[in-house]
């Protein structure tokens, strides 16, 4: 029997090239497509060489084209680190605005259901305490981040319009702060931050006072939490994330105990609209998907550790952030 398909957009990303793994583990056979913007071959250079992997290299906010069936899409492209979305703010709005249309437009052609990678930060810096589905957020428009939070937003109402206009078949899954291997060293978010400066022997820069909150969920918690949801029979956005909270203060803490490491932090400035304080409730997806994450901090830390101790001492000390020219139509 033909195996069914499954497109996936931001594929060479960190989520993208986990989601390919996973769908192709599952049985499916995978179409990864990106642009490599913020993504890197590596991530899916193991997939080259498997006959149910093909990889389209293409920027999603153009016309897309894909012969033949097509019975399901993730779309994972997106910047999706505060560094890369302030330094490809016109990019960022396109691909979750036209690259969004785009993909809704192939999916109603196609008959394909559509997942689409939303985020805890359609609720911007938050004044409700963990946040739920219901929650419509708190975000400043035009702010250095609104270019992400309103792209998002964008996302996730002209999604809802195809489902209740056309009547296409999606999901929306709203991320909180995931991490895992194959997360890029110098893109910024805390994690790769402060691993990168613990191996390279360097203080962890805390933003602000550190006072603020996260909840990290480990990758393979997320990718079973989004597949549950691409199959269930919910349109309306879902928490994936983990509840377990904690301040960055106590997180740099952490990592210097688990790194072995002897470093000191130290303080720099808090970026604007930095969000205080970020919980997810994950009360619906637990009812609905019987999903909750399994995977506690100090393995996943570990684990995470483990990938960037193993990179080279050419991509460690690559700290100078990524070079987004070459990728960017004028
Ligand atoms: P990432 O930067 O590692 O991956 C994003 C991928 O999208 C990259 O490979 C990039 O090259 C590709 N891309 C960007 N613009 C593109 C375009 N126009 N055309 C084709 N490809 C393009 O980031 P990630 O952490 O893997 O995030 C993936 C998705 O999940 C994003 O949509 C992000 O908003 C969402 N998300 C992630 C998190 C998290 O904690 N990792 C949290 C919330 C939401
Ligand atoms: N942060 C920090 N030091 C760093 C990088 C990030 O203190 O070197 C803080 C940042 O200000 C935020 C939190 O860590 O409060 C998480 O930042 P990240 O960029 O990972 O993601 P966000 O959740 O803000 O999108």
């Amino acid at each position: 029997m033909e195996k069914e398909k499954v497109l996936i957009t931001g594929a060479a990303g960190f989520l993208g090239s986990h989601l390919c793994d996973k769908f192709i583990n599952e049985g499916f056979q995978v179409i990864g497509m990106d642009n490599f913007i913020t993504g890197d071959q590596k991530n899916i250079q193991h997939l080259l060489v498997n006959p149910n992997f093909q990889f389209i290299e293409h920027d999603v906010t153009e016309f897309i084209k894909i012969d033949g069936r097509l019975d399901y899409i993730l779309h994972f492209a997106s910047p999706a680190s505060p560094i890369d979305y302030l330094k490809i703010p016109i990019q960022t709005l396109k691909v979750g605005s036209l690259g969004t249309h785009n993909l809704l437009g192939l999916a109603k052609a196609k008959k394909a259901r559509i997942l689409i990678a939303s985020t805890s930060e359609v609720y911007g810096d938050p004044l409700v305490h963990p946040q739920s589905e219901d929650y419509y957020g708190n975000v400043n428009t035009i702010g250095p981040r609104g270019v992400y939070d309103e792209a998002k937003r964008f996302q996730e109402s002209i999604t809802m319009a195809y489902h209740r206009f056309h009547g296409l078949e999606t999901r929306i899954v709203r991320i909180f702060n995931t991490y895992g291997p194959r997360m890029r060293l110098n893109d910024g978010r805390v994690i790769p931050a402060f691993m990168g400066q613990a191996l390279r022997g360097e203080d962890l820069t805390i933003f602000g006072d550190g006072l603020q909150t996260r909840s990290f969920c480990y990758v393979t918690d997320q990718v079973d939490g989004i597949y549950k949801l691409l199959f269930s029979n919910y349109s309306n956005p879902v928490n994936i994330g983990n509840p377990h909270e904690i301040t960055i203060k106590d997180f740099a803490e952490e990592i210097i105990k688990l790194t072995g490491t002897d470093q000191k932090v130290t303080y720099k400035d808090l970026p604007k609209d930095d969000p205080l304080q970020r919980q997810p409730d994950i009360s619906l997806a637990k009812k609905l998907l019987g999903w909750e994450p399994k995977v506690e901090r100090e393995e996943g830390m570990l684990k995470t550790f483990n990938y960037f101790k193993n990179l080279t001492e050419d991509e460690l000390y690559k700290s100078e952030h990524k070079d987004f020219t070459k990728h960017i139509k004028k």
